[in-house]
């Protein structure tokens, strides 16, 4: 058995697909024998908050063509598929197709080892918690594990992504057991036929909910609360970017901004294309459009727009989206425009109460409450143990407007004092406070990729 070092050269803290990306391409690129440590504690390899889903009814919201852990290979998910699927395949169909999540996770996997038995690098996968840091007197990191374990590395790359926000209340310990999070895909499949359930949240993770529920069968009544009520939109058939001048979009405030790309959407919209090419047109730009904004027009953004950008630019599979809307039509499904203002035990069932925002409250009886409010993004909410470890102790300060944490345009860690800790680099959600657009797999594979060229520079 390969004996596992405490010292490392690399430490990747998180084995979703984001850390799984750094893995995969630290291994690629290395051109000598370095140790790479994956820590991750939870499930399997490149599965995270959105991958574990184990169920056929959850599909990717991207379609296989932009869903490659490589942008230089922009194929390669799809041959994947390719390979996979052989004997009904034609390229072109796949690629606009959403396929269950779970084969992303498998697909991480497999490149992975391939890049494993290829690589001149050494891969340690530790199946712990990271839960503090300290600086080591040789300039690198030291990281202590929940298990008590400690292990030093010359560089980091922090990869503990989505952090699921709680219920606005915060539920009675005796209804623990039937206060759900959407994201604990085993639990949710194993609500009964018959129950009741309110779903807090409008967003992707309720529509994940809806349609596990509906492909078990679910025949009771579902109320979905949510304080706007927008619900996912779908992605067009047609899923080519319409042409037009971006760089005037750039040169607007955040208001011009705003109706210029309804004008355009209304543009298209009249020329026999859909308001989804606009938004295609601009997806590669979600950074640039971000970081362009001057600090009071992301405020402004964050308060008033982005709720409605949300749902323009986070899509899904217009299939799924049509299956919504026929639950809703049939009364199965009822959305209420409200707020979740109190939850508590009554005899057999949960009486929550919901208010709308004329003030108007309503009662509904419900055997389970699914929390599919989505990732929270402020730092200091975050509750996660390492993160709060950072914050408390300088090693990380919030990123712009609370969101996430600091970080420099290459992901290295911003200190309280403003110290550039540039062996410390972060990718993905942590980073929406600087970059906003920083969730999805064409963002984190370009963050990856960069964060492995950078830290094995430095190993060397
Ligand atoms: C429900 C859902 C569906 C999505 N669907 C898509 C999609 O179809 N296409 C797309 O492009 N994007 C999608 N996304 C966006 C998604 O954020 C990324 O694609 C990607 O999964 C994020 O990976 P990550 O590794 O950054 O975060 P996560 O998937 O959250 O993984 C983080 C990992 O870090 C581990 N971890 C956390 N703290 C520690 C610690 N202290 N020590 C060790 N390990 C730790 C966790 O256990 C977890 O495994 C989806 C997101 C969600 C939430």
């Amino acid at each position: 058995m390969q004996k596992v070092p405490d010292v490392f050269d690399i430490a990747i803290v998180g084995g979703g697909a984001g850390g799984v990306l750094v893995a995969l391409h630290a291994l690629r690129r290395a051109s000598r024998a370095v140790d790479i440590a994956l820590v991750e504690p939870m499930g399997e390899l490149g599965e995270g908050a959105a991958y574990s889903a184990k169920t056929p009814e959850y599909l990717l919201n991207v379609p296989v063509a932009k869903m490659s852990a490589f942008a230089r290979l922009p194929n390669d998910f799809l041959d994947y598929q390719q390979a996979r699927h052989l004997s009904r395949f034609v390229a072109a169909e796949w690629a606009w197709r959403f396929v269950p999540r779970h084969e992303y996770a498998e697909y991480l996997r497999l490149r992975l080892r391939q890049a494993q038995e290829n690589s001149m690098a050494r891969l340690h996968v530790i199946r712990d918690l990271a839960v503090a840091m300290t600086d080591t007197a040789d300039g690198g990191i030291g990281l202590r594990l929940e298990r008590g374990r400690v292990m030093t590395a010359r560089s980091m790359a922090l990869c503990i992504g989505n952090l699921q926000k709680p219920l606005p209340v915060e539920p009675d310990p005796d209804m623990a057991e039937r206060c759900i999070d959407a994201w604990n895909y085993a639990k949710v499949d194993s609500i009964p036929h018959d129950a009741r359930v309110i779903i807090v949240g409008s967003g992707l993770s309720m529509a994940d909910t809806l349609l596990a529920l509906h492909a078990q069968g679910h025949d009771a009544a579902i109320d979905v609360v949510s304080r706007h009520a927008l619900l996912p939109l779908p992605h067009a058939q047609d899923q080519a970017p319409a042409d037009f001048d971006t760089d005037e979009l750039m040169r607007l405030d955040l208001r011009g901004r705003m109706r210029r790309l309804r004008e355009l959407a209304a543009l298209a919209q009249a020329q026999g294309r859909s308001w989804q090419s606009v938004m295609e047109r601009i997806r590669p730009l979600g950074q640039e459009l971000w970081c362009s904004m001057s600090s009071q027009d992301q405020r402004r953004f964050l308060r008033h727009v982005r709720r409605y950008w949300d749902v323009h630019r986070h899509r899904i599979d217009p299939a799924l989206e049509a299956s919504i809307r026929a639950m809703l039509d049939s009364g199965q499904v009822r959305l209420h425009r409200a707020g979740m203002r109190a939850a508590t035990v009554d005899g057999t069932q949960l009486r929550v109460e919901v208010s709308a925002g004329d003030g108007c409250r309503r009662t509904l009886w419900v055997d389970n409450i699914v929390n599919a409010t989505g990732v929270e993004l402020g730092a200091h909410a975050m509750k996660h143990a390492l993160l709060r470890h950072c914050l408390q102790n300088g090693y990380a300060r919030p990123g712009p407007h609370g969101l996430g944490i600091h970080t420099m345009p290459d992901g290295s860690l911003v200190a309280a004092d403003g110290n550039v800790r540039n062996h410390c680099r972060v990718l993905g959600s942590l980073r929406i406070g600087d970059l906003w657009e920083s969730l999805a797999i064409p963002e984190l594979r370009a963050q990856a990729e960069q964060i492995a060229r950078d830290l094995l520079e430095k190993s060397r």
